[in-house]
């Protein structure tokens, strides 16, 4: 049976951080999606369709890789889709002490695992926020984006 597993999060926006954890889980898994949360109290810098568009030019030649949008709980984005897993990245331990409770959580109420990937070193700075606010006062982030030039300001 094929495995799927959902790697959700907000991506404003996607960085080569997620995408190393992307490149990981298809070790592991047949199929990764990649599912973009719809939080409608935050305020995201890129559009959702600017998004989503951007992730598909990255993973354009990757067929083991598809682009959702989704709104509520991710539990029940993956139960939708018939995924037993989420995939998740690490950078250190502030990120490890958040996501803990996260997947306790999840797992409590569904039974979905999560499963961590480690970021390799030289991603582990790289942060949206942080790459947001460089794009804003009109730096380059070629460095920490793929296909950067896809992002519409
Ligand atoms: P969220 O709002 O759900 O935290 P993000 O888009 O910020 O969404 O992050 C999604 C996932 O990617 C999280 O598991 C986060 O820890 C991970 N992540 C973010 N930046 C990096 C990075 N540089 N290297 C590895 N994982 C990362």
């Amino acid at each position: 049976m094929k495995k799927t597993a959902v790697f959700p999060g907000s991506f404003d926006p996607f960085t080569k951080g997620h995408e190393c954890i992307i490149d990981k889980a298809l070790n592991l898994f047949d199929e990764v999606v990649i599912g973009i949360g719809q939080n409608t109290s935050k305020n995201y810098l890129f559009s959702l369709e600017n998004r989503k568009q951007h992730i598909e030019s990255i993973f354009e030649h990757e067929d083991r890789v598809k682009v959702l949008v989704f709104t509520g709980l991710t539990v029940d984005f993956c139960k939708s889709i018939k995924s037993d897993f989420i995939v998740r990245g690490l950078r250190d331990s502030k990120d490890f002490g958040y996501e803990r409770s996260i997947a306790q959580m999840n797992y409590e109420i569904s039974g979905i695992e999560s499963v961590f990937f480690m970021t390799v070193p030289e991603y582990t700075a790289i942060n949206s926020t942080i790459v947001r606010e460089i794009h804003k006062s009109g730096g380059n982030i070629d460095l920490f984006v793929t296909n950067a030039e896809k992002l519409v300001k």
